[in-house]
């Protein structure tokens, strides 16, 4: 059985971490997309929240073959605890090869190869960090996310650029 390790923040999840999902789910038997949970960074979004998007969005897609589970930790460390049988990564273009490369080096000497799938040309400009700032911006995600990541964004969004209570006084 091929099982793949797609690991990233997903923080949003975008369109173009579904295409890969999809993509390379279709290769193997069994793909686990985990989501790393750095306790020493603010995530944008909820660490359930975006597993939740994840799998919810999956289902929508009619991929079947995925389960979604957080982690701490390094990646080849969960790959081993999940019996993975090699890492997935996307690639969107020059630009991600030199960190890529080092993480994939590192992977391999830790017993774990990588394939890359490469990001449609319609995502290839596609990143959480853009996401995140056209939310700050107040623009529309909905060329970028799903449906329902655009709707958790938009109420996340609203949390955080609602002004701070008045104090009524009497
Ligand atoms: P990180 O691992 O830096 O937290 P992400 O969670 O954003 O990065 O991404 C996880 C993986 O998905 C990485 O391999 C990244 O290159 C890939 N990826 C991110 N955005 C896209 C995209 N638009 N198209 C294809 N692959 C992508």
């Amino acid at each position: 059985m091929t099982v793949g390790l797609y690991a990233g923040s997903f923080d949003p999840p975008t369109l173009g971490h579904l295409d890969i999902i999809q993509r390379s789910a279709a290769q193997l038997d069994k793909l686990i997309v985990g989501i790393g949970i750095n306790p020493n960074k603010k995530a944008f979004l909820p660490n359930e929240e975006r597993a939740a998007l994840l799998v919810s969005d999956c289902k929508e897609q009619g991929i079947t073959n995925v389960v979604v589970t957080p982690f701490t930790g390094a990646t080849v460390d969960f790959a081993k605890e999940m019996n993975v049988s090699v890492l997935i990564r996307g690639l969107r273009g020059e630009g991600d090869i030199p960190l890529e490369r080092g993480m994939a080096e590192v992977n391999r000497t830790n017993g774990f190869d990588t394939l890359f799938l490469l990001a449609r040309s319609t995502h290839s400009h596609l990143s959480s960090q853009l996401v995140r700032e056209v939310v700050a911006a107040g623009l529309s995600t909905d060329e970028l996310v799903s449906a329902r990541v655009a709707a958790s964004l938009m109420h996340h969004g609203a949390i955080r650029q609602r002004p701070p209570t008045a104090k009524i006084s009497r």
